[in-house]
């Protein structure tokens, strides 16, 4: 991208079509040539209305119809073929496209793909290069068409009579400028905020869908609604306050365009005005048939105008995605020499954040010990535990495993070293042996089974009807969300890393799935560096170390009894969860 002056979309499609670049060439060389073909039936056309008009040798009519009949058909195969090599191009410029996009984006920071990032960026993965691929396969070549025949006009128009070509050209040039000024620099703003309300509006209708279970449940109606209300609102007003912008420019081109017949009616009153003669007739005849032409040349040339507004908002959201900064990858790898843990004063503030989501936090988790992080919600857990597996990388401070920064570990490798089960664990639509199975490719059929048995899944795998090859989200075949973190949790077992990091991992569990759960926790910890996330603190008062944070920071840190005995937040919130659970028990 240009940092000065205009955006050069064509040099980045060029880019994008490697060797494929020359075919977009002929393709809009070959639309160039059908254009100018389209153009010759109307010389034929002259030509029968001068026989017509001057009466003699009207046999030869049909000669001249012959040969418009064809080469309208020679320039319909022309323009055939100029789309062929634009639409070959264009599949290959999609191509290319998607496949950079996501090596890109395989690289990128996990933490970009929270659920509002994975939407955007799904959206330009799809959309963004499909109108790319429209541009390329359509615009491109209309677009020439659209240079072409105004030229090929003028050519026409001028040489058979000046005067009138002049007095149809008028219209035009005013019609340009309306056109033009349609299309000046606060439209591709103005296409930006389009494409923003679209995308906010589509959002937030997604979000709408997924949140209606919460709606009937809690019966919650007015609030819900409000942020798509909103979105549909924010569209309705962008699109009512352009529609207004445009009225006073369009109206005029279209009345311009429109209105070349009125100019012909005073040029052949002026023309005329000193005795008719038959030249004359014929000319004004001719110009009534080919000055529509004018009309529609300038619609194309307004549309391929708009058509590119939509392609360079789409290739700039392509590069917002491509210059987003990949997680750098260290280029002399180091192998952790244990399984331990250490944060050096963490701070991580998120983008745009007014304060840091994790303040100076310093802790060491020694190879094999299981530590528990807790605190209020919002205190932080999560964003350290994403930054302990790279989600991020710290804003200052030093995260390292077995005495290596983790920065310095190859991401694979740490991909390798740490296991983790988040409380969104998403399945994907395949199998649940597939599911299973992305923890380590090559695990064969009983691995995974084995896995699927110690976390406690046997239950899901017998009711469902194909088994551990029942594809998931197909047929009604759905989870509910505690059977969904077992199976993460399978996932976890079969990838047996020898960190495992749990957060909130139970949160969805019912009572009867939970002591399963706790079970599968207890197989799959041991001889392991355990970081668990909890808010049920009766899951742990067991661990070797609790540390309790709030605001970010670290406020205490030691075992259960002794946390207790310290009298500070942690004996406050243990205060406050066993009176939850007596209350529970107690109705
Ligand atoms: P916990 O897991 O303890 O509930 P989190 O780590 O989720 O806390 O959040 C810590 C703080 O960081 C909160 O103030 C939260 O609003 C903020 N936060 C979490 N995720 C993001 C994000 N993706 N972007 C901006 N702020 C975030
Ligand atoms: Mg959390």
């Amino acid at each position: 991208m240009g940092k000065t002056g205009k955006y050069d979309h064509m040099k980045l499609i060029r880019e994008y079509a490697g060797g494929h670049k020359n075919l977009i060439l002929l393709g809009r060389f070959l639309a160039g040539i059908s254009a100018v073909l389209t153009l010759i039936p109307f010389y034929e056309l002259w030509k029968i209305i001068r026989i017509a008009v001057e009466g003699e040798d009207l046999h030869s009519i049909t000669g001249h119809a012959w040969i418009a009949v064809l080469v309208i058909v020679g320039a319909l195969l022309v323009y055939i073929l100029a789309l062929l090599c634009t639409h070959v191009a264009a599949f290959r410029v999609q191509a290319n496209m998607r496949s950079a996009l996501m090596r890109r984006i395989i690289k990128l920071p996990l933490g970009v793909f929270d659920e509002d990032g994975t939407g955007k960026i799904r959206r330009i993965v799809n959309d963004s290069t499909a109108a790319t691929e429209t541009y390329i396969a359509h615009n491109l070549a209309d677009k020439t068409v659209a240079a072409v025949t105004p030229v090929g006009l003028l050519v026409l128009i001028f040489a058979f009579n000046w005067k009138i070509g002049l007095f149809c050209l008028i219209p035009a040039l005013i019609g340009f400028v309306c056109m033009m000024s349609m299309m000046g620099k606060g439209m591709q703003q103005k296409m930006k905020e389009y494409q923003n309300a679209l995308e906010v509006m589509s959002s937030e209708a997604t979000e709408y869908v997924r949140g209606i279970p919460v709606v009937k449940t809690f019966g919650q109606t007015v609030h819900s609604f409000k942020r798509f209300k909103s979105a549909i609102d924010g569209y309705g007003k962008w699109t009512t306050d352009y529609t207004l912008v445009l009225r006073v420019p369009m109206t005029a081109f279209m009345t311009c365009i429109n209105a070349i017949f009125l100019f012909i009616v005073i040029a052949a009153f002026l023309i005329t005005d000193d005795g008719v003669a038959t030249g004359d007739i014929l000319n004004i005849m001719y110009y009534i048939i080919v000055t529509p032409l004018v009309t529609v040349a300038l619609t194309k040339l307004a549309y391929s105008g708009e058509a590119e507004m939509t392609l360079i908002d789409a290739l700039k959201r392509v590069d917002a995605i491509m210059e987003m900064s990949p997680l750098e990858e260290t280029s002399n790898g180091m192998t952790p020499k244990d399984h331990g843990l250490e944060l050096r004063n963490v701070t991580y503030r998120y983008a745009g954040a007014s304060r840091d989501a994790v303040q100076d936090v310093s802790l060491t988790i020694k190879p094999g010990e299981h530590v528990a992080l807790v605190g209020p919600s919002g205190s932080g857990k999560t964003t350290l535990a994403e930054l302990m597996v790279r989600f991020f990388d710290v804003s200052s401070g030093e995260i390292l495993i077995g005495g290596v920064n983790i920065k310095d570990i190859p991401s694979d490798q740490l991909m390798k070293l740490v296991s983790f089960v988040f409380q969104d664990s998403r399945l994907i639509k395949t199998s649940i042996l597939e599911n299973v199975r992305m923890a380590r490719p090559d695990a064969s059929e009983e691995e995974v089974l084995a896995a699927l048995e110690k976390a406690q899944c046997k239950d899901i795998l017998e009711k469902l009807p194909n088994g551990v090859h029942t594809v998931l989200g197909e047929k009604g075949t759905y989870l509910s969300g505690g059977e969904q973190q077992r199976i993460a949790i399978a996932r976890a077992v079969l990838k047996n890393a020898p960190i495992l990091i749990l957060d909130e991992a139970t949160a969805f569990a019912d009572p009867d799935n939970e002591t399963k759960v706790q079970e599968a926790f207890a197989e799959m910890s041991r001889d392991k560096t355990v970081i668990m996330i909890a808010h049920r603190l009766s899951t742990v008062t067991g661990t070797d170390r609790i540390y309790v944070m709030d605001e970010g920071r670290l406020v205490e840190s030691g075992s259960h009894e002794a946390l207790l005995e310290k009298a500070g937040m942690y004996q406050h919130m243990f205060a406050e969860y066993s009176r939850s659970i007596e209350w529970k028990v107690g109705v």
